[in-house]
């Protein structure tokens, strides 16, 4: 697989399309594997955070989430073709869960949500079973159930919803023990299903702005997006 290095992480040069057939064939192996679409906050913490580069580096496929990512490939040498972000990776999963009847698995979210994502999703691309469902508000001693669950229900793709890094740590610790063929972290994903939160308008992803659409909807992300310009530095002095 064609890959870029960005600050340490080998994020793939590949479309949505390209990185859903990548999964495809993940699915078809059976093995457990971790996808990670990667955004900037998660890469510059984890220039810092051993573990988190550690998930980064063990990860089967890491995709650039984020115009921030993409932008820094260009930078290192190596362009990608485009942002594969957690919601658009899900909709295309969503597309060949339908065709192959695969079983998905919604972990994540606020109690009711996954949930009613998963009906939305089960509408929307009949075809597509749902193993199961289960919030992201469980506690320490509530996992190895959660995992249990998960486990029980065969799926062919299970989603985390815990938000990033959270949810990506989560799923390289019990990779195994979940035994599922593959993990794909996708943040706030789940609440845009369930229609609670709406994404950025299309106009704006176009323009690469959607970071700026999140901070209008929900302005307590500015404390995130600080590490914005610290990120681009890094970038910078790495590659000029
Ligand atoms: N969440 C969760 N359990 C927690 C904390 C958060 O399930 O303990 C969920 C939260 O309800 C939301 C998602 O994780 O659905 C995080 O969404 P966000 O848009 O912040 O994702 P990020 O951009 O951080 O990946």
């Amino acid at each position: 697989m064609d890959t870029v290095d960005v600050l340490g992480a080998s994020v793939a040069c590949l479309t949505l399309g390209e990185a859903a057939e990548v999964v495809a064939g993940f699915v078809r192996e059976g093995r457990p594997r971790q996808v990670i679409t990667l955004n900037p906050e998660f890469l510059y913490r984890a220039q810092s955070e051993r573990e988190l580069m550690e998930t980064v580096r063990r990860a089967d496929l890491v995709t650039a989430d984020g115009v921030g990512i993409v932008w820094a490939a260009r930078k290192a040498g190596r362009p990608v073709p485009e942002r594969v972000t957690g919601i658009d990776l899900l909709l295309r999963l969503a597309v060949e869960a339908g065709a192959r009847h695969w079983r998905v698995f919604l972990l994540g979210a606020a109690p009711g949500v996954a949930e009613a994502a998963g009906r939305e999703l089960a509408a929307r691309y009949p075809g597509l079973v749902l193993a199961g469902t289960h919030h992201g508000y469980f506690k320490p001693e509530e996992e190895p159930e959660v995992i249990a669950k998960v486990r029980a229900s065969r799926p062919d793709l299970l989603f985390v919803a815990l938000g990033a890094p959270r949810q990506e740590l989560w799923a390289a610790r019990h990779l195994a023990a979940l035994g599922v063929p593959v993990v794909v972290g996708v943040g706030g994903s789940l609440d845009v299903l369930a229609g609670k939160v709406h994404r950025a308008p299309v106009w704006l992803r176009r323009l690469h702005l959607e970071w700026l659409g999140r901070l209008l909807m929900d302005p307590r992300r500015w404390r995130r997006q600080l590490v914005l310009p610290k990120f681009a530095l890094l970038v910078l002095r790495r590659h000029r």
